[in-house]
């Protein structure tokens, strides 16, 4: 890996301030998706460590909370300018361990700055409240405090953006961070740990432990009570078991789980856009985020135009090495990816679904699979219920708008949802009809920093980002004076 700043490639833990490697020097390999060529022997520490690790992080928030929020916010923006200006070495260990295109790579830096940021500012404006006292000599007031020391637990498909869009809201409130990244994309990580220590970030405040042992970490983290809080991203199974484990302590919880996003093209949409917006919000990173559009629906009067078009365009995109300028698709992450979009997509097709484009894995490497549009989809098809998470897109013909609504909202999941059309009358309806944390409309991109990111049913539970982020790592206190005469 060529980088200019050599100091960003790191292979051990960061435990108050300091590199560690694993006690008995055990470490995991990390591997480039595009060839499964080895990247770096990273540390896999004990528990032990981490337990270590979470004592810091308490030591460290005596005097980071009482920092003035002025003072944290310094720190933050020194943290975030020094990501921009390591955005192409960041996003060159991005692409090597995660797969995604360069210049995902580097809209994803770019992305995960933007919390710090934002963050960083909000931080001066976590106000409280005054209320009117319920008696003459009673005074009331609510202040809003760090809820505690925070483990994060995040995935592999933005392994930096998920970290910044959990740490910076946390350090911002006064919170100190224990991280354990997907032990498939630690890189990204410590690059980011190394990043924080070179802006002053506080020893002990912001840890970084990297571990082959989710199952270790997540049991450590739900059973020390000094973690008062988990933010989770990743598979709503997991997520229901740190929720599950979470109970012995009563941690508090952040959860973003999985989805199953609708994507629904009205006959009085504008077609073109319709495509594009299906396009982003398909194959980014090669399908594998959870807001990516899971199924698209197409109104059944523009259902054969929509197919034509859209399958016109997929067929243009250019699958590769995501070092490559060229490349708009990567890899998907390992074979077991691999496996399990092979098995939805021959489901499909063993169900009645007609097969447009695409369709089986691709002979660019390994890990890859081509970039697919079926048709005729059913009810009956894995892909209608389960989160494909690779570069397929079904499309399912609809004719009235019940029909659609009733389809886009069975599914246990609520996260993302996108719909096209412009009769402003259904524009509303269908908005608020959609039971999902989050609706585009004409748009197939919504995540920014400045608005609430998050889901509803099984897609989790705690929203990110927005003037509503904080209050996921703050609690409320009251304040009652009384006696006052
Ligand atoms: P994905 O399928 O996207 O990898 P996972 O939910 O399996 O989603 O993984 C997301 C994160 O959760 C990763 O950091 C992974 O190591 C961690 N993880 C996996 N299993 C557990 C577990 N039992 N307890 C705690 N964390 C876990």
């Amino acid at each position: 890996m060529q980088l200019k700043n050599t100091s960003l490639l790191k292979s051990k833990s960061y435990i108050n301030g300091q590199w560690i490697a694993a006690e008995d020097n055990k470490t995991f390999s990390v591997k480039n998706p595009f060839n499964n060529s080895h990247l770096a022997n990273v540390s896999d520490v004990s528990q032990a460590q981490i337990s270590y690790a979470i004592a810091c992080a308490e030591n460290a928030m005596k005097t980071w909370k009482a920092k003035s929020a002025t003072e944290r916010s310094i720190i933050l923006k020194k943290w975030h300018q020094l990501q921009i200006e390591n955005i192409d070495d960041l996003a060159m260990i991005l692409t090597s361990e995660q797969g995604k295109p360069l210049t995902e790579a580097k809209g994803e830096i770019n992305y995960g700055a933007a919390y710090v940021e934002w963050f960083a500012e909000e931080a001066k404006r976590a106000y409280g409240d005054i209320i009117p006292g319920h008696q003459q000599d009673k005074r009331i007031l609510v202040l809003k405090q760090p809820v505690g020391v925070v483990g994060t637990i995040t995935p592999w498909n933005f392994p930096n953006a998920m970290i910044a869009r959990k740490i910076a809201p946390a350090l911002a409130a006064g919170c100190t961070v224990v991280i354990k990244p997907s032990e498939i994309t630690p890189l990204s990580a410590l690059a980011l740990a190394e990043l924080a220590h070179q802006a002053g970030i506080p020893r002990g405040v912001l840890n970084v432990v990297t571990s082959n042992n989710a199952e270790m970490v997540g049991d450590e983290f739900t059973t020390n009570s000094i973690i008062k809080k988990i933010s989770f991203t990743g598979s709503t199974k997991v997520g229901k078991i740190l929720m599950k484990k979470s109970a012995k302590n009563l941690t508090k919880l952040s959860l973003e789980l999985g989805g199953n996003a609708p994507f629904i093209v009205f006959e009085d949409a504008d077609l073109d856009d319709a495509v594009s917006g299906a396009i982003a919000a398909k194959f980014r990173n090669t399908g594998q985020t959870c807001i990516c559009a899971n199924r698209i629906f197409v109104h059944e009067t523009i259902h054969d135009a929509f197919v034509k078009r859209f399958t016109t365009e997929v067929q243009k995109l250019k699958t590769g090495n995501g070092l490559l300028p060229e490349t708009q698709i990567g890899p998907l992450i390992n074979v077991k990816a691999v496996k399990k979009v092979t098995t939805i997509v021959n489901d499909a097709l063993q169900k009645g679904a007609k097969l447009i484009t695409g369709g089986k894995s691709g002979n660019d490497g390994k890990n890859f699979f081509d970039t697919t549009v079926i048709t005729n989809i059913n009810a009956s098809m894995k892909l209608m219920k389960e989160e494909i998470f690779g570069p397929v897109a079904p499309i399912i013909k609809f004719n009235t708008d019940d029909e659609v609504l009733k389809m886009a909202n069975t599914t246990e999941y609520g996260l993302a949802s996108y719909f096209y059309g412009n009769n402003l009358k259904r524009v509303w309806k269908v908005a608020e009809a959609l039971e999902y944390g989050m609706v585009g409309i004409n748009t197939g991109m919504i995540s920014t920093p400045v608005a609430p990111f998050g889901g509803i049913k099984e897609s989790g539970i705690g929203r990110e980002g927005s003037k509503y982020g904080m209050d996921d790592y703050m609690i409320l206190k009251y304040i009652c004076f009384g006696d006052i005469q």
